[in-house]
């Protein structure tokens, strides 16, 4: 438990840490950035990952806070968990991000553990991820060569893996505000309280005139990366939400393994999202195997969706 011996910079600047980063990336050296180190350090003291060098960003100026700018909320990277479910803003602006956060491990963690970290890490059981594809957020990543943004969807690659380059520092991320007639709503199924999840699943949902208009849904970790529930979000649309029978009420339709609404009714709601694992492939560990997984998502995607709607 470890880590392998590594050279440990702490630049004062983002330039700094900016030209740090492009030498060592230009010299073919192994450097990792260091936020909060929740993802990072055990990775070290496993020695899953062996860095030549750490950058530390944890002395940068204008990296943390939250800032409303009309149709988005900036995110400064090093904002941590427990900033984020203490901002108004947030809580107000940009909601799926707070009721997403607030499941995210312990608060140790959390008083540790940053935004920018999270996305940055992309682990497939990382809650944030799903949140930031669902509301199509747009990342912004600084390098020697100057700033660039990276929205959600092309950021997340593979396992661990993202669009930045190996000189890039994510410097923040810009939530979009999605206003009047949404819905939100993150459903997490995980072995105990604060653990991973073995499926999440964020959900915002925008109705008109008792009509879903327009469904976003991100699934977490049914895949190598985020994944968005496109089947469920094209079968939604147009789906007639106003009576509490079939389409809303959870009855006896809610339940893990039922598929039909109350009185065995048809239920577009429940028939829409039993398209949840469409195009995904989710991973077999100790806790799940992908079929198991498979149901989790529809099941919790009824689940999301009737919370975001209701
Ligand atoms: P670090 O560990 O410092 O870095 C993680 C990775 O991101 C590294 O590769 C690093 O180089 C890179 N990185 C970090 N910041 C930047 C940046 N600004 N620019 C470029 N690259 C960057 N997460 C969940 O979502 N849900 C959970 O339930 C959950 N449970 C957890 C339970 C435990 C016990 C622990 C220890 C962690 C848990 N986490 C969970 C992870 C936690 O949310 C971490 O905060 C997060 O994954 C990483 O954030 P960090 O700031 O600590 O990043």
């Amino acid at each position: 438990m470890i880590p392998a011996s590594f050279d440990y910079v702490r630049p004062e600047s983002l330039e700094e840490a900016c030209r740090v980063l492009g030498e060592a990336a230009d010299s073919g050296d192994d450097v990792k950035v260091l936020a909060g180190g929740q993802s990072l350090l055990p990775l070290l003291r496993l020695r899953l990952a062996y860095p030549s060098t750490l950058v530390d960003l944890g002395r940068l100026p204008g990296l943390r806070g939250v800032e409303d700018r009309g149709d988005h909320v900036f995110v400064g990277a090093l904002t941590t968990h427990d900033e984020v479910l203490r901002s108004a803003v947030i809580r107000e602006r940009a909601p799926l991000l707070a009721l997403a956060t607030a499941t995210v491990a312990d608060p140790a963690v959390r008083h540790r553990g940053t935004l920018g970290g999270s996305l940055a890490h992309a682990d497939p059981a990382g809650d944030l991820p799903a949140v930031a594809l669902a509301l199509g957020c747009v990342l912004v990543a600084r390098s020697g060569d100057g700033e660039r943004e990276i929205p959600a969807a092309d950021f997340f690659v593979d396992y661990l893996e993202t669009a930045l380059g190996p000189g890039e520092v994510l410097t923040g991320v810009k939530v979009p505000v999605l206003g009047a007639g949404w819905g939100f709503h993150y459903e997490k199924f995980h072995r105990s309280a604060q653990a991973w999840a073995i499926v999440g699943v964020a959900a915002a949902v925008r109705r008109s005139d008792g009509v879903v208009e327009e469904a976003r849904i991100g699934l977490t970790n049914m895949g190598p990366a985020p994944v968005r529930a496109r089947a469920v979000e094209e079968a939604l649309r147009g789906v007639e939400v106003t009576s509490p029978g079939p389409g809303l009420g959870p009855g006896p339709g809610s339940g893990p393994g039922s598929g039909g609404g109350p009185g065995g009714a048809a239920d577009p709601v429940a028939e829409a999202c039993a398209r949840a694992d469409e195009d995904t492939s989710p991973p077999a560990d100790l806790h799940a195997r992908p079929d198991y997984r498979r149901h989790l998502a529809r099941v919790l995607t009824r689940r999301a969706i009737r919370s975001a709607i209701g």
